[in-house]
């Protein structure tokens, strides 16, 4: 254990301690580092660029963190996050991929897990929480499984749990994107919409998306 890791060990110890729990060491791969932060670092990006410190966001960076080292040096990846909740943020914190910029998608299957993946061939890695080596971690289990209201959860004992665990609650699987994801479609001819009037893209049909009914608001 190096002398940051120790010293972020005695912080948590502390404040678990403070918190009424005797901390206590269990087999992890404690996280010195996300991606090119310490641990401390990213905890305080995670908290300017979503509002707080979510947890999804601080396990979302390991998940991110052991994708990034099985992708090899100079293979141009992008991503896509199976959830739509926090995980996007933390593979938009870490890596070049961004839902704006098309290398990021996400694809909402309501599952806690990422691929990084050659963005040409489609081979990658997808990382996912593994409920068998879930189980030891209390705080993370209560938390993931909504087993306490959120209001009766350890915060902190669940982010020390976090950063002690690190990649030892995680599970990677070697996958293949199916080309109709890798394939770079542009939008093609763009025309205005008969109804509406707006610009849009003419394979959409013969009126805009939102005038074939898919708006999602109420006319006022
Ligand atoms: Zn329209």
């Amino acid at each position: 254990m190096s002398a940051t890791q120790k010293s972020a060990v005695s912080v948590w110890a502390r404040r678990s301690a403070a918190h009424g729990h005797p901390f206590r060491i269990v087999a992890g791969n404690f996280m010195d580092t996300i991606g090119r932060y310490s641990f401390q670092e990213y905890l305080k990006m995670v908290e300017a660029f979503h509002g707080s410190q979510a947890p999804g966001l601080v396990l979302g960076g390991i998940m991110v963190d052991y994708a990034l080292s099985e992708i090899p040096a100079g293979v141009l990846f992008d991503a896509i996050c199976e959830t739509s909740a926090c995980l996007p943020d933390a593979i938009q914190l870490l890596t070049p991929c961004t839902t704006g910029n098309g290398w990021l998608k996400v694809i909402d299957l309501g599952l806690f897990a990422l691929s990084l993946y050659d963005k040409y061939q489609g081979e990658g890695v997808r990382i996912f929480v593994d409920p068998e080596k879930i189980k030891e971690w209390v705080e993370i289990s209560n938390w993931l499984y909504k087993l306490k209201p959120k209001k009766e959860q350890d915060k902190d004992r669940l982010l020390a749990q976090m950063e002690q665990a690190g990649r030892a609650i995680l599970s990677k699987r070697l996958i293949g994107v199916k080309p109709q994801h890798l394939a770079r479609v542009g939008k093609g001819a763009i025309s205005n919409c008969p109804e509406c009037g707006e610009p849009y893209p003419k394979r959409d049909g013969a009126l805009c998306l939102a005038c074939q009914g898919r708006s999602p608001y109420i006319v006022k």
